[in-house]
């Protein structure tokens, strides 16, 4: 199991392909390199746009009975599954998360799969009386060429998550993988690969973002846009996707913020604050990065999350360590910034606030941060990073109006016992999700997406295939007098 291919390769048109240039992708456990990539180019990325299109005007994908693309996808399922082992260290390797984090990630994958599987048959449309003179009925055509951009800090289970629903309605698709982390999808297209879908369904570029992301979602041949990751990236496609008016899902970054009441049970929300914000060293879409807390409470929380963040242990992913590294120097070096301007601002550190330098590797500490207020820095900026800021308040109407006080709303957690303020608040949070006492409750079927900066469009759930079709209304005169 522990071994990896020295280089990697693209996969274009049914084939996989090197190129005259490579990218290095680094372990971010101890900041070596790892192994290399062929660095997809323009013309590259021309030859998947002409292979899609091919696949998309021949309606290999789309004129076959549905029960086809069922079968198709539960095979992935299973060959997804069967690559679970090896890919999460891989992942595990070039990403630097928990070894079973990275297999959950290839489980999530296949889950994507066979769940999407048992709506490619279901895809049904609705008849429109008019009248007795009149047929009327709607289809779903699949878009065409699906272009999906994926981010580096859940790269395996984020590509299945568009990919799935996007081939159960009959999409060819093109990832274009992230630079930092390529290699875990390598092994899920390989897999994907395998049942023997027709020529030029998927295709797989690793490339920079500015050279064949920016050619990709500016290209006349494309359909649709499928981006998940930060939010001046999604707003520079969002202007070349206007140029066209190409339909795009837009799943960006988030600030959100769990509300936790005076009645909350404790050992249920810490619990909780572990996974909301150390899970993957916080580099988490939906991350809990503001904790509110009830003044009554406030001490005895910050106390507790203290304590919990400087238990956590430390240390590689292969390790299965419970606060893993950062995914680059880079990542680190923001983070670092960001505490630096919190603190700049009187934020108070209450544990962490800068990276261990005495390790290797990528390795930020577990940061809290103490009286926040809600203008600071700390309390509207994306920090993607194990870095908790709690924010006290008084009233119920005070902690929703700082919760939505940021232009992100991706998700929102309430603590409380009492059922009807959590309904309360849940009404009135400003997010695509909200969790009541356990944060990420949920899971690939329930729908998931933002609204303001974080984006638009659903992924996940039974919602999301409906992004992945155009509705056609087909309108038949059937009596002539
Ligand atoms: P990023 O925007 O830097 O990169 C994402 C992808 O876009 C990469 O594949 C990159 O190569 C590509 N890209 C970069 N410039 C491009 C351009 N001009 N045109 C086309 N493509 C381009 O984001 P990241 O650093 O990889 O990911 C972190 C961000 O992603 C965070 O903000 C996080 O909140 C967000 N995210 C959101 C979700 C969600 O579901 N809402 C999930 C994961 C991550």
């Amino acid at each position: 199991m522990n071994s990896l291919a020295s280089h990697w390769l693209n996969y274009i048109d049914g084939e996989w392909c090197d190129s005259d240039r490579h990218l290095t992708v680094n372990n971010p456990g101890n900041g070596e390199p790892l192994a290399t990539i062929a660095e997809a180019g323009i013309a590259d990325t021309e030859r998947a746009l002409v292979a899609a299109r091919r696949c998309v005007d021949s309606r290999a994908l789309s004129k076959v009975r549905p029960a086809q693309r069922v079968s198709w996808l539960l095979a992935i399922a299973d060959e997804v599954r069967s690559v679970a082992e090896e890919g999460a260290w891989v992942l595990c390797q070039e990403n630097g998360k928990s070894l079973s984090d990275a297999r959950d990630e290839f489980i999530e994958a296949a889950r994507y799969f066979e769940y999407y599987a048992g709506m490619a048959d279901k895809i049904e449309g609705a008849s429109i009386p008019l009248g007795d003179d009149y047929m009327d009925f709607t289809v779903y055509d699949p878009m065409g060429v699906s272009v999906q951009i994926v981010p580096w800090n859940f790269p395996v289970s984020i590509c299945a998550r568009s990919l799935a629903p996007a081939l159960a309605a009959g999409n060819a698709v093109i990832v274009k993988s992230p630079e930092l982390s390529p290699l875990g999808i390598c092994m899920l297209i390989e897999a994907i690969n395998r049942v023997g879908l027709p020529r030029g369904a998927v295709s797989l570029l690793c490339g920079r973002g500015r050279e064949i992301g920016a050619h990709l979602v500016s290209h006349p041949s494309v359909d649709q846009i499928v981006f998940t990751g930060s939010v001046p990236t999604g707003q520079s496609i969002l202007r070349a996707a206007a140029e066209r008016a190409i339909p795009s899902v837009m799943e960006l970054g988030g600030k959100s913020a769990a509300l936790v009441f005076a009645d909350a049970d404790l050992a249920q929300l810490l619990s909780s604050v572990k996974s909301g914000i150390f899970f993957n060293a916080g580099q988490v879409c939906s991350a809990m990065s503001r904790l509110l807390v009830q003044r009554d409470i406030y001490e005895e929380v910050i106390e507790s999350v203290v304590q919990l963040a400087e238990g956590l242990k430390v240390g590689l992913g292969q390790d299965d360590s419970e606060l893993t590294p950062v995914i680059s120097a880079g990542q680190l070096d923001s983070i670092q910034t960001l505490c630096q301007r919190a603190v700049a601002e009187g934020a108070v550190v209450a544990t962490g606030g800068e990276a261990f330098n005495d390790r290797a590797g990528h390795f930020m500490r577990p940061t809290v941060f103490r009286d926040v207020s809600p203008d600071m820095c700390i309390a509207q900026e994306e920090v993607f990073g194990p870095v908790l800021a709690i924010i006290p308040f008084d009233t119920e109407e005070q902690a929703i109006e700082i919760a939505n006080g940021t232009e992100f709303g991706l998700v929102a957690g309430v603590f409380t016992q009492d059922l009807s303020r959590a309904m309360r608040c849940a009404r009135r949070l400003k997010s695509g999700q909200v969790f009541i006492n356990e944060w990420y409750a949920g899971g690939i079927e329930t729908p998931f997406g933002g609204v303001g900066l974080s984006g638009f469009g659903r992924e996940k759930g039974q919602e999301a295939l409906y992004s992945y079709v155009r509705t056609k209304n087909v309108a038949i005169r059937v009596a002539q007098e």
